[in-house]
């Protein structure tokens, strides 16, 4: 059975959370897309983490963790967060790495950031992680797929032929120092060194373990909203966030994904530049950002302050759409417990016309959010256990935005350790 764990907003929803606790029962945990550029804070026995790259199911003894093909693979980056989590007494996870994983070469980080001091204030807010050249040349057949690290002479020889095109740009572009081919081709063989006991075809071992009824978990990164097909383009980031895509980042039929868990925020957050209908700004914003989240919204990869907002539902319920939700996960839910009465945003209105539905970008851009207000229930919540056990006007919250998003919220979570979710 193949389950997903995927973000309806624009990231930071606390697939974490989720995707470590269903990995109790998973035998086996999957990225399949992105990379290091987005965070996922994870509380366990063994302390608070922030994993990048690796699944979050690296904390149990008997689950697997893939980095699918679909990854944006940065090998040192890779190695240095397995190290930091066995320095801090987590056992030695078992990871595997397909074959078919590109890597994120050292200048695409380089790329990332000329390219954003290019743009100066128009840039799209990147993390820096290279992840847009990364994509870019991935699709543009330049990039370097895992396997060709154990092919020297044909390593040697793209290595020369990439960098003749890199270096122009460099050159003329940039105006920045050029790339030694010799240096990235040893830098490469230091990486092949450092990959290859993770090597291997992960979709033949996905393959396997479907075949032998194995519970299989696809961890998405970021949301709907920034997915470069049905999110904010061009604010989005460069592989695709949605389950659909799970199949392919991971190698394995569509029909085997069952079960599309979404996890959708109780209020809205997101980082970076791009449109957010219903963001909040001034002392209610900080108020928010610093209640948020575990010890404030700021962004686990950059620290940055995260943008905050009311709960978005014309955006969530599309969220959940695009995502062909099964079921929600609603999440944060106990850091509202402050608030007198919370807006909820449930029509957004463009040239005068209010619509439930979310439009293109450049509708977005016209669109102010159309609120209705819901009464606040002013205590704290992080130790009901039961759905009942929740005040009144909690309940109303919850049960509204369920109706709103179309789609049944099956897990309520209070709080951000592993044991701190309602389950109705
Ligand atoms: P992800 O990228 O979707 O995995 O989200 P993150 O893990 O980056 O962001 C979620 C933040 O909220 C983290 O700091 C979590 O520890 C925290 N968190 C998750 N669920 C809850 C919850 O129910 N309540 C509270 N207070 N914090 C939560």
């Amino acid at each position: 059975m193949v389950r997903a764990i995927v973000g309806a907003n624009w990231g930071d929803e606390g697939k974490g959370k989720i995707t470590d606790m269903l990995g109790e029962t998973s035998d086996v945990i999957v990225r399949f897309q992105g990379g290091s550029n987005a965070g996922h804070t994870i509380i366990n026995k063994y302390g608070k983490f922030a994993l990048h790259l690796l699944p979050s199911g690296v904390f149990y003894d008997h689950t697997t963790s893939i980095i699918g093909n679909g990854v944006a693979l940065n090998i040192p980056y890779l190695c240095k967060e397995i190290k930091s989590l066995v320095d801090r007494g987590v056992p030695e996870p078992k990871i595997l790495v397909s074959d078919r994983a590109q890597i994120m070469m050292p200048y695409h980080i380089l790329f990332d950031e000329y390219e954003e001091e290019r743009l100066g204030k128009k840039s799209f807010g990147s993390t820096k992680s290279g992840i847009a050249p990364f994509y870019s040349d991935k699709y543009a057949k330049i990039g370097f797929q895992v396997s060709e690290l154990f092919d020297d002479a044909l390593l040697k020889d793209k290595v020369e032929r990439v960098l003749e095109q890199k270096n122009i740009l460099l050159e003329h572009m940039y105006h920045k120092p050029k790339l030694d081919a010799a240096e990235i081709y040893k830098t490469l063989l230091g990486y092949r060194d450092m990959v290859a006991p993770y090597v291997t075809d992960t979709a033949l071992f996905l393959h396997d373990a479907i075949k032998a009824e194995k519970t299989v978990l696809l961890e998405g990164q970021l949301g709907t909203l920034k997915d470069p097909d049905f999110g904010i383009y061009p604010m989005v980031t460069s592989s695709s966030t949605l389950a659909a895509y799970g199949a392919i980042g991971a190698g394995i039929p569509p029909y085997e994904i069952k079960d599309i868990i979404c996890v959708v925020k109780a209020y809205s957050s997101a980082v970076g530049a791009g449109e957010f209908v219903s963001e909040i700004f001034g002392d209610e914003a900080d108020e928010l950002r610093r209640r948020g989240g575990d010890g404030g919204e700021f962004g686990a990869t950059t620290g940055r302050p995260r943008r905050m907002g009311w709960f978005d539902a014309v955006a969530t319920r599309y969220g959940c759409r695009m995502q062909g939700a099964t079921e929600v996960a609603l999440t944060v839910l106990d850091v509202l417990g402050y608030l007198d009465e919370l807006p909820v945003c449930v029509g957004y209105e463009i040239d005068g016309k209010v619509t439930r539905d979310f439009p293109v970008t450049a509708q977005l851009a016209k669109a102010k959010p159309v609120y209705e207000k819901l009464p606040g229930w002013k205590c704290e919540i992080r130790d009901v256990k039961n759905y009942a056990d929740l005040p009144e006007n909690c309940r109303r919250y919850i049960e509204f935005i369920e109706k709103e998003i179309e789609t049944p919220i099956t897990m309520v979570s209070n709080g951000p350790a592993r044991e701190e979710i309602i389950r109705r």
